[in-house]
This record gives structure tokens, sequence and C-alpha cells, in this order.
């Protein structure tokens, strides 16, 4: 075999049991051969060593929120994406909920001049769904957007989300043209009657404690407006992904939706609900965890851990949403929801999850449900976007590690047993033990 870049002696992370396993990578960045074992006798141009690390293909993550344009005092495309590549992800789909939110055709154009000048990894745009959004689809997929971001019955800061027939006619519109709809589910109506009842029982907004924020916006919420996406999905035959799903009734429901057929019908979870800290009713009080949806309970955990095991979640977003500590000062109808993750989820999720789960969830699953074209995968002929995880060495996480501007994370205190060490984009390597080489991301293809 003859190839630029050999990385032998690796363990490959992608598959279960992480046998020894090899990588060649063309001139060109993408991948050449691969396997387990032995790498083949060749002509390589350069070898790695990558002594036992675990081989990652680049993790996709299809749910962030890097701030820009309008909220860069919380981080920006630069700071966000420097963050997520040390944390060994290699393409981010910004959610639109910017300042200001990216609704239209030139919204999208002007994030991905942004992210041309400054990301340090691939990237996409969800533009938000309005009541004008069917009648621009066309127009909006030009740009390749991975889907539509919806907010059904959530409150979104005047995105002006569509109700009735124009939601009807966003979701035939979207379906006639396969463009998946990503919907954030909560229904506002029973959140208003919890707020209601919680601001009556402690006085003020301001004096409700954060531990209430897992019962103001609670299960009931969650799965009411889940059903409700699901149904509008199975009555026009729409693509759905029910963006971080939360509770165990809304697993129960995608595993009876997913149990009557190909429905079209898939959901994401985030590193926030399967923690086995993050759930435990004394840490409902803390700021830092505070996100929409919220954390819920042990036993929404258990029922989604299995879920992502078995696939009936199918994809592991980050929901990355820096704030500054002062803006995570407050309770439960105060203090900002979310929490930054990208940098560490894998590291974390590698002490519960395996390996081989976490590629499938994170990055051959995404890239396959919105269509994007030879990437999430160690396979011949995929672009080589890869890195190299050094595991068995416990190490505690801290603020003083945070690359986001926003100096904190929900991790800190925490060991873990893994670190990313190195990450590449199309072959080239972009990151090393702490250090960002520069390299630009060669843009995403949407099939
Ligand atoms: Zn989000």
């Amino acid at each position: 075999m003859q190839a630029a870049l050999l990385v032998a002696n690796a363990r490959r992370a992608d598959i279960g049991g992480n046998p020894a396993g090899w990588l060649a990578v063309d001139s060109d960045g993408v991948i050449a051969g691969e396997g387990t074992g032995n790498a083949p006798a060749g002509d390589y141009g350069e070898i790695i060593d990558a002594d036992g690390d675990l081989l990652f293909p680049g993790l996709i993550d299809t749910h962030a929120h890097y701030r820009e344009p309008g909220l860069t005092h919380k981080g920006s495309m630069a700071t966000e994406s420097r963050a997520a590549l040390a944390g060994g992800i290699t393409a981010f789909f910004d959610m639109p909920n910017t300042v200001p939110p990216t609704v239209t055709v030139a919204d999208v154009k002007a994030k991905k001049l942004i992210a041309a000048r400054s990301a340090a990894i691939n990237y996409a745009f969800f533009p938000a769904a309005t009541e004008q959004t069917a009648g621009i689809l066309d127009e909006l997929m030009a740009e390749g957007v991975p889907g539509i971001k919806l907010f059904i019955g959530a409150t979104t800061g005047g995105l002006g989300a569509p109700e009735g027939r124009a939601l009807g006619a966003l979701f035939a519109a979207c379906a006639r043209r396969g463009l998946p709809v990503m919907v954030h589910a909560e229904d506002n109506g029973i959140i208003a009657d919890n707020a209601e009842y919680y601001v009556n029982k402690y006085g003020t907004r301001a004096t409700v404690p954060t531990a209430c924020h897992a019962l103001i916006r609670s299960g009931a919420a969650c799965r009411a407006a889940t059903r409700r996406a699901v149904d509008l999905a199975l009555r026009y035959g729409t693509r759905l992904h029910i963006a971080h799903v939360s509770t165990a009734a809304e697993v129960a429901l995608l595993r009876t939706v997913k149990a009557a057929g190909d429905c079209g019908i898939t959901a994401e979870t985030t590193a926030m609900y399967l923690d086995p800290e993050f759930c435990k009713p004394e840490r409902h009080a803390d700021n830092r965890l505070k996100v929409n949806p919220a954390i819920k309970f042990e036993e929404d955990r258990k029922a989604l851990l299995d879920a992502v095991a078995d696939g009936t979640v199918d994809t592991l977003g980050t929901d990355h949403a820096p704030h500054l500590p002062a803006e995570k000062d407050g309770g439960a109808l105060t203090a900002a929801s979310g929490t930054p993750s990208a940098q560490f989820a894998l590291p974390v999720m590698l002490e519960y999850l395996p390996s081989d789960v976490i590629c499938d969830r994170m990055a051959a699953s995404p890239a396959r449900l919105f269509g994007l074209l030879r990437r999430g995968e160690l396979r011949e002929g995929y672009v080589a976007d890869f890195s190299l995880v050094e595991t068995g060495h416990p190490h505690r996480i801290t603020d003083e590690d945070v690359l986001s501007p926003c100096g904190w994370t929900p991790f800190a205190g925490r060991t873990v047993h893994s670190r990313v060490r190195a990450v590449w984009l199309s072959g080239r390597e972009a990151y090393r033990d702490g250090r960002f080489s520069g390299v630009v991301p060669s843009g995403l293809v949407f099939g």
C-alpha cells in the first residue's frame, strides 16, 4: 500500500472490544485503507505510532450553540469550535437562537461567512422554523442546511414558531424534500401552569429555587410536546429528529413508534441526561446543571442509557451552550439555562458507554441521518477526520482546563480516565496536546 500517512498501532474505538488497528490516508485527506491487526507493509510518507491509543472517527455534534452572531460575550465560533476540536469533535451543526436568530437565507449566509473565516472545524447551520420557512425551503437547502430547527411549545425569545396551519405546511414542505425537522419539544402551557404554582408557593419569580426547575419544565411537558411532534411527523410523513430527549416517557413513546415500522422518526440525547451524577436529587439545585429540558431523575437516566445502547436513541449531541458565570446566577425562573459540554463530552461518556456505541451515535449515525456524505466512519473513501484518545490515565477535570471563555464546565471535579491527544481534519493534524495548528476545515457536503 502507498499512502501519505499511516496511523499504526492504534486500537479501533469504532469496533466492539477495541481490537488493534490502523488507518492510511492519501494526500487528498481521504482514507486510503483501514483495518484491524497490524498495518500492511507499504510506502508511507509519514507513520504515526498511536501507542495503543483509541482511534475515533471525527465526532459530528449536531446540536451546538456557538453564540455568534450577537452573543459573543458568551463564546464565538472561533472559541467554541476550538474547545470542541480539543474534545475530538470535527463538525458542528449550530442552532439558530443567536442574535439575530437564524431565520432567512441571508442569516444562514452571514453565519457561513463568520464560520469560513474563524471556525476550527466543519460546520452547518440550522435555520429556525417560522411562519415564512415553508416558502423559502429550497433557497435554504441550497445553502446546505442540515434541517429546520423547530421550537414546539417552548419559549424562544420571539422566534415566532409556526402554529396550526403554518406548522402543518412546514411539516408537509419538509416531507416533500426529505429535509429533517429537528424539534425542541416542551409544552409551554404545562410549563406556565407549573411556574405559576411555584411562584405562588415561593412568593416571587426570583425566589423559586433552582431545585424546582425539573418540576416546572417537567417530564409531562416533554412527553406532551414530543407526542405532538411525533403525531405531526406521522401525519405528513416528515423526517423528525427529536432533540435532547430527557425522560423515560419519551423513550417509551419512541419505542412504540419505532416498533410500528420505519417512520423516519429519530432522537437525540446528550451527556447531561446520561450522567450518573447529574440526576441525583441534591444536584437539582446546582445552577451549572440547569439546562432546557431539565435533567430529570434516575429512572429517566436509566431508560435513556438503555435507549442509547440499543439504538432507540439514535444520536448523541452536546447541546454545548456556554453562559458567563454571572448569567447562571439566580433561581429556577431567572438563571440562564444551558451549559458548555463539547470539550469533555467524549472522555466523560467513555466512563459509562462503550466506545463503539459513542462512535455510532456521535459520528456514523448523525452522518447517516442528516445525509452527510463520506463522514462519520473510518472507511476507505471517507474524509479522514479522526482522533487519537489516550486511555488508562486518571485525571481530574477542572475549570482551569476549559478553553471556552466562559471559564467553567459542569464536569469540573470529575475524574476521567481518557484524554483526547490529537485530532486530524482531512488527514491534517489540527490539534495536539493543547495546541492548535490552524488547519482549515474542508467543508461538509449534504447528499
Ligand atoms: Zn440546544
